[in-house]
């Protein structure tokens, strides 16, 4: 092969449903390695099964992707020269292709229906389609010539097969995986093209147009490795061998736990989505939940999927997108699964949130807000970021860590009330109240320096105080430093909740 070849790489999903983490991690893998090379991401949507498509998947696939921040640089909604990049517009190419097999013998036309080859696995143990049995079928092998071209000018349904010939050592070049050697004899006659859609099937299209859109590199799941010597045989067919991609196949995402491959079921059984945006499904009605509304931030999905069957060989675990780009290696991914941590993604989420500048969460919380009814400055709700992102995997977390800071306690946390609240606390408060009024200022340093003041010259604990001071601010006994929440507060809303807690508990006692 040319090994000055332009990287050209693809994602080619079938629009079947939402885009499951897996192909997210393909796609990402594609664009590192097409970003590392200066080369270019090719889009494509293979939509050949029309009986699988479903509407709505191409847009989610899409979008998910713009929500990342993995770009493609040709493809469908990207525009380029080697469109259309729907195979469903590419019939016309196709069918020259089919021909072309056919015209060199390397392919045959078949007419048998699904029920004569029903009737022939019931026949013959371990049916397949292949140099054993195809003459026992009904196909352009066995039939005159004259009677092939009668029953495909009357109309008669048939498919076009891959000729396939036995006993040969087929050898499919992995860069993950090295060499993987098929024999021939072992694979079916595969249908290539269907008359009654005038479709080709997932395998022939894809030959053709990572082919015609001079696809340098296929790099894709491993659930597609058993095709691939297909694959490889249909290049050498076509005679394009000196052009054919380079193969790598990635290692599956299995399980959290046990053994196999990751499945929705997993995410609904242990709590996280398999898929990066939430999928209303058109047909039933469903709701699958997503990363994104989940709350994850983009960059912790990209970071924490890309060390799922590569890792840089250092301690490192942070890596940003340009990071990613510099250090990946398609040569160093793992040829066994990788289980999918997802409490790991939770701690990625964290690391994020504490890396994201405060006011860049600002609208994801602010939402939350809203939901809640509360609406506050962008200034004073990155200020509560601030002050309490470090506590958190997800932003929507902070609402019940912060909603004190909006709303005032009317409940004080049994608990803390009799742990923490003292029968000489009420007259502690009382003259805290007084200390606080009259200061110049409500600065945090001029609280703290006039507070510790007046606990020393009473010989108060600073335990007490502050204690007891929390409970009457938040209500129970959590949240930041105590002179973070009464500036935040402001004198005015200090005073009243402190008052409004002297009065409450006084009751209660
Ligand atoms: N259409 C296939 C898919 O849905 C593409 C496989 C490949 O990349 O060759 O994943």
């Amino acid at each position: 092969m040319n090994q000055e070849r332009p990287v050209r790489v693809r994602f080619a999903p079938s629009p079947t449903g939402p885009l499951h983490i897996g192909g997210v991690r393909t796609a990402l893998y594609n664009y590192l390695f097409a970003r590392q090379h200066g080369g270019q991401l090719v889009f494509r949507i293979e939509d050949t099964d029309s009986a699988r498509f479903v509407p709505g998947a191409e847009q989610y696939i899409i979008e998910s992707f713009r929500w990342l921040g993995i770009k493609f640089d040709e493809g469908v909604s990207f525009g380029g020269e080697h469109g259309p990049y729907r195979q469903s517009e590419r019939r016309d190419i196709y069918k020259k292709y089919v021909q072309q097999l056919l015209d060199a013998g390397k392919a045959y036309i078949a007419f048998d229906t699904p029920e004569e080859l029903a009737a022939k696995r019931e026949e013959i143990k371990n049916f397949q389609y292949d140099a054993t049995t195809r003459g026992l079928m009904r196909n352009a092998l066995t039939l005159p010539a004259e009677e092939v071209e009668r029953l495909v000018r009357s109309g008669e349904n048939y498919v076009v097969r891959f000729k396939i010939e036995p006993g040969e050592d087929v050898v499919v070049n992995d860069i993950i995986r090295g060499e993987v050697h098929i024999n021939s004899s072992v694979l079916d006659d595969k249908v290539l093209y269907k008359s009654a859609d005038e479709l080709p099937t997932y395998h022939l299209a894809n030959i053709v147009d990572d082919h015609l859109m001079e696809i340098s590199h296929v790099i894709r799941g491993e659930e597609w490795l058993p095709s691939a010597p297909l694959h490889v045989l249909l290049y050498r067919a076509f005679g394009w061998e000196d052009t054919m991609p380079q193969f790598a196949h990635l290692p599956l995402l299995l399980k959290p736990d046990g053994k196999g491959k990751l499945s929705k079921r997993d995410g609904d059984r242990l709590g996280f989505p398999v898929f990066p945006l939430e999928w209303h499904d058109p047909q039933t009605g469903d709701v699958s939940r997503g990363y994104r509304e989940d709350g994850y931030l983009p960059e912790a999905v990209v970071n924490f999927l890309a060390l799922l069957g590569w890792n840089p060989g250092t301690e490192q675990e942070l890596l940003t997108m340009d990071e990613l780009i510099a250090q990946f290696d398609l040569h160093k991914c793992s040829k066994s699964g990788a289980k999918f941590d997802y409490v790991k993604a939770a701690w990625f989420n964290h690391e994020y949130i504490l890396s994201t500048p405060d006011e860049q969460l600002v609208p994801a919380f602010d939402a939350i807000l809203r939901r809640e009814g509360i609406e506050a400055q962008p200034a004073r709700v990155q200020e509560v970021v601030r002050m309490m992102k470090s506590r958190v995997n997800f932003i929507h977390e902070l609402w019940p860590l912060c909603r004190f800071f909006f709303v005032a306690p009317t409940e004080y946390d049994e608990k803390t009330v009799r742990k923490r609240w003292k029968e000489y606390s009420p007259q502690q408060m009382q003259e805290l109240c007084t200390v606080l009024e009259a200061l110049p200022d409500f600065e945090q340093q001029t609280q703290e320096e006039a507070v510790n003041a007046w606990i020393a010259k009473n010989d108060y604990k600073m335990g007490d105080v502050m204690n007891a001071w929390r409970l009457t601010l938040v209500g129970e006994g959590k949240g930041p430093h105590m002179y973070e929440i009464s500036y935040f507060l402001g004198r005015e809303e200090t005073l009243q909740r402190m008052r409004r807690a002297i009065k409450t508990l006084n009751i209660k006692q």
